[in-house]
């Protein structure tokens, strides 16, 4: 193929003790998938069809790259999640069957730009410019799977400059990764390279430059950083 210009990169993540990488097409997100954040943030859970968000597949910062602190935004906020990385898709994927396209797991901060999903929301405008936005979606190393998803107990935590900010266990999420993936594959035809942000507990609040994160999903994933 001879292209007009140079093809843009294909974004891609590290996998733990591998020297392959794996390539990312879409990244999907799930809101509201933890009660006490969702009462944070003011919004009722509806029983039955998680809401769905998306970032671009080149807002993933990886390797522990620095991130920028956006453009246009007071109020840059951390959203500590377990993100899945698929190796298979499929659409209308049941229940049973959701779990095997897991291909591997990381940890990774969806960054929310807070005041522009404030006025978006007060607008009824989409959420591309408080979601979306470049480096808005750091992501550790990945772990592959090998058919076992981290069980209920895993805890997931988010520490700035040492202080405990975000934990959970996996086991506090509304829509269980099976029901998840069933969920999402209605909406769209997932795919091997799509991420899966999995949700936030309670405890979103500012970053500020300098800022150092470190976030861990307990036994399978570590991400550490810096708000340059
Ligand atoms: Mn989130």
């Amino acid at each position: 193929m001879n292209y007009a210009i140079t093809p843009p990169a294909v974004p891609s993540l590290p996998i733990l003790d591998s020297e392959l990488r794996f390539p990312i097409r879409r990244v999907f997100c799930i809101g509201r998938n933890y009660a006490d954040h969702a009462k944070e943030m003011g919004a009722t859970v509806e029983p039955g069809r998680p809401m769905f968000f998306c970032k671009p597949a080149d807002a993933v910062v990886a390797d522990g790259r620095d991130v920028p602190y956006p453009s246009i935004t007071n109020e840059l906020h951390h959203e500590v999640e377990m993100v899945l990385a698929l190796g298979a898709g499929g659409r209308d994927v049941t229940v049973e069957r959701a779990a095997a396209l897991v291909w591997g797991v990381g940890v990774g901060l969806d960054l929310t730009r807070r005041d522009l999903q404030a006025q978006a929301k007060a607008k009824g405008h989409p959420w591309d410019v408080a979601k979306g936005f470049d480096h808005s979606a750091p992501v550790s190393a990945l772990r592959p799977l090998h058919g076992h998803l981290p069980g209920p107990d895993t805890e997931l935590r988010l520490t700035v400059n040492g202080s405990l900010r975000q934990h959970a266990r996996l086991g506090e999420m509304i829509h269980d990764v099976p029901h998840l993936l069933a969920a999402l594959s209605t909406l769209f035809e997932l795919k091997p390279g799509d991420l899966v942000f999995t949700g936030t507990p309670a405890g979103v609040a500012a970053l500020e430059r300098g800022d150092r994160f470190h976030a861990e999903l307990n036994g399978w994933a570590t991400l550490e950083g810096r708000i340059a």
